[in-house]
């Protein structure tokens, strides 16, 4: 289509693209030189792009904004907006897909957990690594696979192996005459011919290296066994997929995950990278719009949130923070790990020099608290007042003051205190005098360190350090 002659190019008001993905990873290629060219016909082109695969590895989210107006991502994005979604879960339930049913295996799994742990795109020599340390389970796995097929009488098995080593070993182990390997060096006609005779069921077995992810189709299959790590909900989503489609005769799909990641085709993709191993998604409600944000959060054994690590409201044109630092020029709100003022670029002082700094000084005192606790108190005239005391492991003490009796000292309390210490911000409102503090108090979390200051013959709390400013 580039190169079509100049005059194709004049009437165009609507652009489709399908497999859109690739505009976004793809740069500067014959998709731009096209779009570059209608544009300059008409500025006001409407492009319209299709995928199964919106979220990316190593990109993430190739939209910024969702159907429902909620922040992706704050880089920006070819395509701007989605306009429609049509999640796995919606087609399950109303019967387009099969039911993927997840069975519990009764044999070990793979350990991938170091993978994650580590915050980062893992290499395929780390993969290798950890399974060559566990490579005696590959035969049970193996054996699993088979016997679970055989119990239930299975018509085709789809397993997702690491590495073609991997692969290699794992067919070792399958039925003789039963199993095929497909991996990223087949030619695309042996290719074909494997999965030619795959759909017409001449072999029970199809392992693959990464290659049938998206664009394979063969409605029989059902049983899914993902055998290597996946590295985000999508791309388990689209393995899971292989296997869901209708058939006649099929009621569902097995899924069977020997990598353990904990990942689910009904939770949302989050973004943000996962901040413990513990962390599920939740959903938290914007004070300021009601937006129903999903952040990484914690739960307790009744589901209830015990706390979450969003930042900012991802409703478009909310802004909205939960978490934030105070510019103190300007009196603006930052992101938490802001270097410079947003509005007006004040170089902001992070968690690190005001550490080094304080414990630098001799008028300066560090407390690294592993105890919180809280007391109503009353002051001179009766009224009460709430003391927070933090302790170190020798049982060293800082305290502060909280005052409740009138407007500006309630207002002093939730910028000094509950901003940073509670563990769900937008519950701030909750909090009115002394005894709903100590009623609340497992709503509340320590910092990592307490910076006090000698003011006489007081050392005076300052600063405190939470855990996502270091
Ligand atoms: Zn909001
Ligand atoms: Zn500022």
């Amino acid at each position: 289509m580039a190169r079509a002659p100049n005059d194709f190019f004049n009437d165009f008001s609507l652009l489709v693209i399908d497999e859109c993905h690739r505009v976004a990873e793809e740069g500067a290629t014959q998709y731009q030189e096209v779009i570059t060219k209608l544009r300059e016909r008409n500025p006001k082109l409407c492009i319209l792009g299709l995928t199964a695969t919106p979220y990316r590895l190593g990109l993430g989210w190739i939209y910024q904004y969702s159907h429902v107006n909620e922040m992706k991502t704050d880089q920006p994005r070819f395509f701007r907006q989605c306009v429609y979604e049509l999640p796995l879960s919606y087609m399950i339930k109303n019967k387009f897909l099969t039911n993927p049913v997840k069975v519990d295996i009764p044999v070990t799994c793979y350990d991938f957990s170091e993978l994650t742990e580590k915050g980062r795109m893992y290499t395929q020599s780390e993969v290798e690594e950890l399974l060559k340390n566990q490579k005696r389970l590959t035969p049970l796995i193996v054996k699993n696979i088979v016997d679970i097929t055989d119990r239930f009488k299975r018509k085709g098995v789809m397993i997702f192996s690491s590495s073609v080593k991997h692969a290699e070993e794992i067919m070792e182990y399958l039925p003789e005459g039963e199993a095929r390997l497909v991996v990223g060096d087949t030619e695309i006609n042996e290719r074909d011919d494997i999965v030619e005779d795959f759909k017409n069921r001449k072999f029970k077995y199809l392992v693959n290296v990464s290659v049938l992810t998206t664009g394979f189709d063969a409605p029989h299959v059902d049983v899914v066994a993902i055998l290597r790590p996946t590295e985000s909900n999508s791309l388990y989503q689209q393995i899971v997929g292989r296997g869901l489609r209708l058939d006649p005769g099929k009621t569902d799909c097995f899924i069977l995950d020997y990598a353990g990641m904990g990942h689910d085709i009904y939770t949302p993709e989050i973004s943000d990278k996962k901040p413990t191993k513990e962390s599920v998604p939740v959903n938290v409600a914007c004070p300021s719009c009601n937006f129903e944000n999903t952040f990484w959060g914690l739960i307790d054994f009744e589901g209830e949130v015990l706390e979450h690590y969003g930042r900012k409201c991802r409703m478009m044109g909310c802004g909205y923070r939960f978490r934030f630092k105070i510019c103190h020029v300007c009196g603006i709100d930052n992101d938490i790990t802001a270097k410079a003022c947003e509005k007006c670029d004040a170089v902001l002082i992070d968690a690190d020099s005001k550490l080094k700094q304080a414990k630098l000084s001799k008028n300066a005192h560090v407390l690294t608290p592993d105890k919180i606790t809280f007391e109503e108190r009353l002051d001179k005239n009766s009224n009460p007042y709430l003391e927070v005391r933090y302790y170190d492991a020798d049982a060293k003490y800082l305290s502060e003051a909280h005052f409740f009796s009138n407007i500006s000292s309630m207002k002093k309390f939730q910028i000094n205190f509950l901003r940073s210490h509670l563990k769900r911000p937008e519950l701030s409102d909750e909090f009115q005098s002394p005894q709903d503090v100590i009623k609340y108090q497992k709503l509340l979390r320590l910092p990592s360190f307490v910076i006090a200051r000698k003011q006489e013959k007081f050392w005076k709390i300052t600063e405190k350090v939470f855990v996502e400013e270091l």
